[in-house]
């Protein structure tokens, strides 16, 4: 598949972001720019189904004709295959079949269906085994602790799955408490099998967590979703704190401004590590 080796060849590793619009589009890819790093864009389910998909793809198009950097548009967790063929009508790089929530034969099984189509149409598709806790839009997983070694091995040896990702101690949102990341997981899946793994919830690692999860040659993309919007959610309390907000003379590129600085700055310290 053309499209594997394109993005995932040559160890080439990625910040994924979740992206909601255009202006978080440019927001991130300008830090792209900025870093000299190609990025892959990722909506949320909700968020894909809620977005003019058709104007997305031809934004990310676009601007990236006018950047030195690729941005890949990627479909994350979903559950719904009516939705990832969707994504694959409309031309994003890569989906997310999420069926960790069921038993292991049936993941097992959705995932093949999934690889079926989206391979037919050189699309890559990443699967998950174990669920990562937290919330994530309309994604929340309940399950507690860590992915089971024979389960991944089941799975991969019975699926034609791209990429791969498992519960190995992170958690989707907010961290209550520092987690626990299993490194001898992440290894052992490495000896197994050669496939790109996978971190979910990177957002709220501290910069040595990531440099410690960078370090192993298997994990070439760590998701970044809650910190975006938390960047967001800065951006406008910024605004307000400088009278941006004002009734007074209020301007939307003002707003705009303090918003896409935080996203950016965010996407930057990310991106930087790699
Ligand atoms: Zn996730």
């Amino acid at each position: 598949m053309p499209a594997m080796k394109e993005i995932f060849g040559n160890q080439r590793r990625y910040f994924a972001f979740n992206i909601w619009d255009t202006d978080s589009i440019q927001a991130v890819m300008d830090a792209g720019e900025e870093e000299k790093k190609d990025v892959i864009l990722q909506t949320s389910s909700r968020v894909f189904a809620e977005m003019d998909k058709e104007a997305i793809r031809r934004y990310v198009d676009y601007y990236q004709s006018k950047k030195g950097i690729k941005a890949y548009l990627h479909l994350d967790h979903c559950r719904d295959i009516e939705i990832i063929k969707s994504a694959v009508e409309y031309g994003w790089d890569s989906v997310m079949i999420d069926a960790s929530h069921l038993p292991l034969e049936e993941n097992i099984s959705l995932s093949n269906e999934v690889c079926g189509y989206a391979h037919s149409k050189g699309v890559i598709v990443e699967a998950e085994v174990g669920q990562i806790p937290g919330v994530e839009d309309d994604i929340s997983g309940t399950a507690a602790g860590y992915a089971k070694i024979e389960d991944i091995k089941k799975f991969l040896d019975n699926t034609s799955v791209d990429i791969f990702a498992a519960s190995i101690g992170t958690c989707h949102g907010l961290y209550k408490e520092k987690p626990n990341i299993d490194h001898e997981l992440i290894d052992e899946i490495a000896q197994y099998r050669e496939i790109p793994f996978v971190i979910h919830g990177g957002s709220g690692l501290s910069e040595s967590e990531l440099k410690n999860l960078l370090a192993h040659n298997n994990v070439r993309k760590i998701n970044i979703s809650t910190e975006l919007k938390q960047s967001y959610r800065r951006g406008i309390l910024n605004a307000s704190e400088k009278g941006l907000l004002s009734e007074n003379g209020f301007e939307a590129t003002a707003v705009k401004k303090e918003i896409y600085k935080e996203i950016k700055f965010t996407a930057e310290e990310k991106l930087r590590l790699l």
